[in-house]
């Protein structure tokens, strides 16, 4: 891609810490005369990326903690490659989304290192899913070969895989990424046979981590670096003990990310996949060994858990279900199949590497249903998710604090940034869950809120639980959408309410009207950018890492303050641990969730320093309750109104 940067001599030499002079460190890279603003001609010095960049340098050259909010608009990424560059500092680098983890590999760390004329040897590493199983895809193809079932993207994956090199599926671009054949021919650390696989030596996984312990810097996202500190992928390098520092960007999905990794599930996949395998590894290694039996057994165990749980709800507390009856039975009855099936594998597993795995894996399905089913440990919610076709025993900690200090023994420096971490400047709910402390910086967006934004609280708005509220809110928005011209995000906390309310505007108003769920999300983001007046409605998904900067979006409209649904299971019994411990509930844990959450939806409206646009909020409590102050005090310096009128002005 064409950066713009003038070209530079190529330097050779490995990083260094030439900046460092004794603990202290000082930059004036991104300074109003420093290197990026006299070689990238679109750069825009920035006092707070400045403070920021310095920051985060004091922190790698003295270790310790900092936890960093940092405005739309600030650069934090440059705020943070440039120490970590000039300082040459072993970094893992961990964001929430993919989308952010390719912006900083291919297109951010290569410009900054060009413009401080450092040589960085930088590595992206993914999730397994995302790299060719070789192994797996000679056994998909044995087994077509035998039922004489012709897969053409199956055929098409074996031509791409006598010549990749790196085994990446984003470079197969005749087979979608979401195409169901990916999981045959990708492991999972349940189905990877590591050192013991034929194809180990070719491995593309093996060699992407080794590659990334070579790594200068690493960079990973939140799933893959918590599945390498819980060791929940076997055989992987385990980074950390190799790098300096940790710098979690959009640091604020980190504790639900590791909420999920420090538990554990069981699904039916697992169990299914696992019944495959068996099948697929026998006849490979013939071990003579008669599943007959166990095999079917253990499938109707599982629709027999799925017929139990039929008629329930798709998030369901073990309180209560575990107690019925059939459900129990169900369990029992899995519990028995499992058993069988596991020793029949011990029995068949000297017969080869893939039929040991499928009985270690049977061993370990057997431990975490019997761990779920007994819940011994009172730190683990007990939980189960499901449809119709499936269920997921879940186990989520109400705490992660101590986990997560124990695992930040590994490296001197860790950087936790996002521009949604604090309530007001408070950090509190933010640094109790994860149990860190160290120094708190925040700095807000460079962006004119004041000139170039508006927030409009409309007037006499009946409370949301109020049977009118609908009907008031239709009007609001419609009222708005012709103000804006259409070229806005309604966000909803329900879908029900988003149905609803895009079923009475979307014949009423001229403007495309798309509607989640309707298309893929990313084609539905293609379809409202090349509109350029389109309206969106939409749920959780929209509230976060959606960037439509220019006109396209110049309203977000938000239907009531996000908070979360308390029949959220773990939600649930957070609740219920905080009040036990003598603590607030409400304002701990609910209210500081809804003022993050509302800042990331409120985020999308503002994306660069020509944007404008108008915030709206239908709920009132956000004025008229006591915890409403908090919502007002965590959102940009936004001039407020209450009448359509001073929207349309805006707009005129
Ligand atoms: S080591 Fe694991 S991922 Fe690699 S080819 Fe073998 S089974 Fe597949």
């Amino acid at each position: 891609m064409e950066s713009g940067i003038p070209s530079l001599p190529e330097v050779s030499h490995r990083l260094f810490r030439g900046s460092v002079t004794g603990p202290e460190y000082h930059s004036d890279a991104l300074s109003d005369n420093g290197l990026f603003h006299s070689r990238l001609p679109r750069f825009v010095p920035r006092r707070a990326q400045q403070e920021m960049a310095l920051e985060v340098g004091r922190v790698l050259a003295e270790g310790g903690t900092l936890v960093a909010e940092s405005g739309t608009g600030t650069g934090k990424t440059y705020a943070y490659l440039v120490p970590v560059i000039e300082q040459g500092v072993r970094a893992v680098i961990s964001t929430g989304t993919r989308h952010l983890q390719d912006q900083i590999f291919h297109r951010d760390i290569s410009e900054v290192g060009r413009v401080l004329g450092r040589s960085v040897n930088a590595v992206m590493l993914k999730g397994r899913s995302n790299y060719l199983c070789r192994y797996r895809l000679r056994q998909a193809m044995s087994q077509t070969s035998l039922t004489g079932d012709d897969d053409p993207a199956l055929a098409e994956i074996a031509r791409w895989a006598a010549s990749t090199r790196e085994g990446d599926i984003a470079e197969m671009q005749g087979v979608g990424e979401q195409a169901p054949v990916w999981r045959l021919v990708t492991s999972t650390s349940d189905n990877c046979l590591g050192g013991k696989c034929p194809e180990h030596a070719g491995c593309h996984v093996m060699k992407a981590r080794q590659k990334a312990l070579q790594g200068d810097i690493v960079v990973v996202n939140h799933h893959l670096f918590l599945s390498d500190r819980t060791l929940k992928d076997d055989g992987f390098g385990e980074l950390l003990p190799h790098c300096d520092a940790v710098i979690f960007d959009e640091a604020h999905s980190l504790p639900s990310v590791a909420s999920d990794f420090f538990g554990f599930s069981l699904s039916s996949f697992q169990l299914e996949e696992l019944c495959r395998d068996v099948v697929v590894a026998e006849r490979e290694e013939g071990s003579a060994v008669d599943f007959a039996d166990a095999l079917p057994a253990m499938t109707r165990a599982v629709v027999q858990v799925n017929t139990a749980l039929h008629g329930s709800q798709e998030q369901i507390l073990d309180h209560g279900v575990l107690d019925e009856i059939p459900f129990r039975q169900s369990l029992d009855q899995l519990n028995r199949s499992l058993e069988s099936l596991r020793a029949s594998l011990e029995l068949a597993a000297p017969a080869g590497e893939a039929l040991d795995k499928c009985h270690q894996r049977a061993v370990h399905l057997q431990g975490l249903l019997d761990e779920w089913a007994h819940g011994r440990d009172r730190n683990l919610v007990r939980w189960l998710s499901r449809s119709r076709q499936w269920f997921r025993l879940r186990a989520t900690p109400l705490r992660i604090d101590a986990r997560f200090r124990e695992m930040m023994q590994h490296a001197r420096s860790w950087i936790f940034t996002s521009a949604t971490l604090a309530v007001g400047n408070d950090f509190s709910a933010y640094t109790t869950q994860l149990g860190i402390d160290g120094s708190q910086r925040c700095w807000g967006s460079p962006y004119d809120f004041r000139s170039r934004s508006l927030l409009y609280l409309p007037a006499s708005m009946p409370d949301p639980r109020d049977k009118e509220y609908p009907d008031r809110m239709t009007a609001v928005i419609q009222d708005v959408l012709e103000a804006s011209r259409g070229r806005a995000f309604c966000l909803f906390t329900s879908y029900g309410m988003m149905n609803r309310i895009h079923t009475k505007l979307r014949d009423r108003l001229p403007w495309p009207m798309l509607l989640q769920g309707e298309a893929p999300r990313s084609e539905l983001m293609d379809r409202f950018r090349q509109s350029g007046d389109a309206v969106l409605f939409g749920t959780a998904s929209f509230w976060e890492g959606v960037d439509v900067p220019g006109e396209a979006l110049s309203c977000v409209i938000i239907d009531r303050l996000p908070f979360a649904a308390p029949s959220d299971p773990v939600l649930k019994s957070r609740l219920r641990a905080c009040e036990e411990e003598g603590g607030n509930p409400f304002m701990d844990i609910q209210v500081p969730a809804a003022v993050q959450a509302l800042k990331q939806g409120a985020g999308r409206l503002i994306r660069s320093e020509q944007d404008r646009g108008v915030l709206v909020i239908c709920d009132p409590r956000i004025r008229t309750s006591r915890y409403g102050a908090l919502f007002l005090q965590s959102l940009p310096p936004m001039p407020t109104c209450e009448r359509i009128e001073d929207v349309t002005r805006f707009f005129q």
